[in-house]
């Protein structure tokens, strides 16, 4: 069996390794970690929770602490962008290069929208090496010419097809265009639409391909199943599956930012703490939710599938799809939450009458039938007609406030600008990019 010590790692970066616990390396990492040290573009398939992170940020590590650096600048150089689709996943790769890095003399930093944007510039002047952020305010710091990106050696695009789903691309190529032509490029994706290998074959130069987990597949060790349900039964379903089954970390995936708020409010009544997590909280309502439900503090986290991008806990136990996700790929990311580096895991999704259509979409996606078992007391009326799905909040029922008592305000009554957080249409619906791009777009997200 390989170790990581067999890998061409420096014993700064092994004492880290090993500090977090790690005794050998993930699949991904076993071809990542050689294939970046070449120096060579790469272009790697892989999933949330296979340990890709650890995969791209050990070997450039290596590569920085080995590269001649420019002793001559009056600041550090940034020599390793690391882009990533949402700030919980900045923060957390971040984390993860301070926590590699710990005994290498390299400095990161990390930038991302919904903060103040003078402490960023302030670490800008001091100068980092290696640099994570998201596409919207990295644009703004470009912008306001506080940033300089010429010292690139190393791009990476992580989850890079979320990127692209967010709308990302416009800025993705602006900031591809302001970075030196001789580089190293590390494209990592969950999924392979033509629209990445589109990317792919502009951005990449003759690359590595490496794939773990198959296109597509569900992660193996996820135990799934689905309870169906009457649509208005949900809430006391869920409450009655925490409270039986003793649950104590559940990761809860809504449609909607309402849905989520609302949801939190069922629970709390029915004593269980939970916290809604969304593209309408603050960054520090969101940071918050997350250190608590990391913690163990906090027993329900209640997320939209885009907020829930780079939660990143470890053999997080339970996942549930309250609702289920409109495109079939959001819910391999769903559940691919729980069972990660290979600890098992289970995922259930509470499914009504109207979900059929999604279900069986999602079968078809994962190649398999999902164990489906009506739990007593919530059987499901079998006569029921389906509803058409609520794609994404309502006017008048803006998240993270109640739905107002008295006639929705002019800006409430606005149809709720399609952002990233918004989910996207159903398959076959166009997708309507130029909203999705609108004043909730990827500025603010980013
Ligand atoms: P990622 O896919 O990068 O989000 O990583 C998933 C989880 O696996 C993270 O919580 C890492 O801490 C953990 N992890 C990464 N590499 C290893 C390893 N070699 N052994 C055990 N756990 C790991």
């Amino acid at each position: 069996m390989t170790t990581f010590s067999e890998l061409g790692l420096a014993p700064e970066i092994l004492r880290a390794v090993t500090e977090q616990g790690y005794t050998t390396p993930t699949p991904i990492q076993l071809q990542a970690i050689p294939a970046v040290l070449t120096g060579e573009d790469l272009l790697a398939g892989a999933q949330t929770g296979t340990g890709k992170t650890a995969g791209f940020t050990l070997p450039l590590l290596q590569r920085l602490h080995t590269m001649p650096s420019n002793a001559t600048a009056q600041r550090r150089p940034i020599r390793a962008l690391i882009l990533t689709p949402t700030r919980e996943l900045a923060a957390q790769v971040e984390e993860s290069v301070r926590v590699y890095g710990k005994y290498l003399p390299l400095n990161s930093g990390v930038i991302f929208g919904g903060v103040g944007i003078n402490p960023q510039i302030k670490l800008l002047k001091t100068g980092v090496d290696i640099l994570v952020a998201t596409p919207g305010r990295l644009l703004d710091h470009i912008g306001q010419g506080t940033i300089d990106l010429s010292q690139v050696k190393v791009l990476v695009l992580d989850e890079a097809d979320r990127m692209l789903d967010m709308g990302f691309i416009r800025d993705i190529r602006k900031i591809l265009e302001l970075l030196p032509k001789k580089r190293q490029n590390l494209l990592f994706s969950a999924t392979f639409s033509n629209e990445i290998k589109e990317l792919a074959d502009k951005l990449l130069n003759s690359p590595n391909m490496i794939e773990v987990a198959r296109r597509n597949s569900t992660v193996e060790v996820i135990s799934q199943k689905i309870h169906p349900v009457n649509r208005d039964g949900k809430h006391t379903l869920l409450a009655h599956l925490i409270h039986t089954l003793k649950w104590s970390q559940v990761l809860v995936f809504t449609r909607t930012k309402h849905g989520a708020n609302k949801l939190v409010e069922q629970l709390e009544k029915a004593d269980i703490t939970s916290m809604a997590i969304h593209g309408n909280k603050s960054q520090s309502a969101r940071t918050k939710a997350l250190a608590e439900f990391k913690e163990g503090s906090l027993q329900v986290l209640v997320a939209t599938d885009i907020a829930a991008r780079g939660i990143d806990i470890d053999q997080l136990p339970h996942v549930v799809n309250y609702d289920l996700p409109n495109v079939p790929e959001d819910y391999v990311h769903r559940i691919g939450r729980t069972g990660r580096a290979g600890a098992g895991g289970e995922a259930v999704s509470l499914v009504c009458v109207d979900e059929l259509k999604l279900l069986a979409d999602i079968e078809k996606f994962i190649k398999r039938k999902i164990v489906s078992e009506v739990v007593p007391g919530f059987e499901p009326d079998l006569n029921a007609k389906p509803q058409p799905i609520q794609l994404r909040s309502q006017p008048g029922q803006r998240s993270g406030q109640r739905a107002p008592a008295k006639p929705a305000s002019s800006s409430a009554r606005r149809p709720a600008a399609a952002g990233p957080n918004h989910p996207r249409p159903h398959a076959g619906a166009a997708p309507n990019t130029a909203a999705r791009r609108s004043s909730s777009g990827s500025r603010g997200r980013g």
